[in-house]
């Protein structure tokens, strides 16, 4: 099984637009890591199902995200939730499945759908798009072709609920966390002791009151990342405050930040 990184961005991305900082002016930097586009992931495995690709969330930079990755069309999407920088890519995708005549389930809990089909509601009432866009709202889990997933409730803080998804594959247990602020007993359990696991974290410390934040620090993220003790870890999400040489060279061992492109070979 493969983990595709295609982007390991905040909300902003970077550079920011208007932003003079130290990282944002870095990414023109020859080898530099820290450009970010919106956060989404691609799960490739197979090959007894055959070759499957799942994207996990829908960015507004897809399409470059998954044609520089020579990726697509896929066979399914999982949402986490409908944040912009999760989810304002679903119109050009469902094009590009058109196009190639690819139906796309789009696996999500119930609410997640609903705020999808409220917010993007022209995809919804375009007939073209009515035979490519398949919702299938789901429990707590579903099967896509041998792949067991998990959905799981998240705290986004200010940002309100978003999910997670626990993908088992064979033996192989993969954790994608990318908007979670606090975590649950519940959450901790379902999380506890996978192979991979994938969290996000915005700052490298956040110094400012809980209730104006969304999604957890780097900090909070290590120290999580130790009491759940997966094999390996990336971190996802990430802002322009953190720089990815700078703040690199600080994590344990088996954690690591992401970087758009990164390609995880994940053994089943
Ligand atoms: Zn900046
Ligand atoms: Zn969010």
């Amino acid at each position: 099984m493969e983990l595709i990184f295609l982007g390991t961005g905040d909300e902003h991305g970077v550079p920011r637009i208007g932003c003079e900082c130290a990282v944002c002016r870095n990414v023109l930097s020859p080898g530099s890591r820290n450009y970010r586009t919106g956060p989404a992931a691609v799960l490739r495995y197979g090959p007894s199902y055959g070759q499957r690709l799942v994207l996990l969330d829908v960015p507004p930079e897809l399409r470059l995200q998954v044609t520089n990755q020579h990726l697509g069309p896929f066979d399914a999407l999982l949402l986490t939730h409908t944040h912009d920088a999760h989810f304002l890519g679903l119109g050009p995708l469902l094009t590009a499945q058109r196009e190639t005549g690819r139906p796309l389930p789009v696996h999500a809990p119930p609410q997640v759908l609903d705020d999808a089909r409220e917010r993007l509601a022209y995809l919804w009432n375009d007939k073209t798009y009515r035979r490519i866009l398949q919702p299938e709202p789901m429990g707590t889990t579903a099967d896509l072709w041998g792949l067991s997933v998990q959905a799981l409730r998240v705290d986004h803080g200010l940002g309100g609920t978003a999910y997670g998804y626990v993908l088992s594959y064979d033996d192989t247990r993969l954790g994608y966390v990318s908007d979670m602020l606090r975590a649950t007993p519940e959450v901790r359990r379902a999380l506890s002791g996978l192979d991979v696991l994938v969290l996000g974290a915005s700052h490298y410390y956040e110094g400012i009151e809980m209730w104006k934040r969304s999604v957890m620090d780097v900090m909070t993220a290590v120290e999580l990342i130790r009491e759940l003790s997966p094999r390996r870890a990336f971190l996802t999400h990430l802002s322009h405050t953190v720089d990815y040489d700078e703040v690199a060279e600080r994590l344990p061992a088996s954690t690591m930040l992401a970087y758009d492109g990164l390609v995880v070979e994940v053994p089943t």
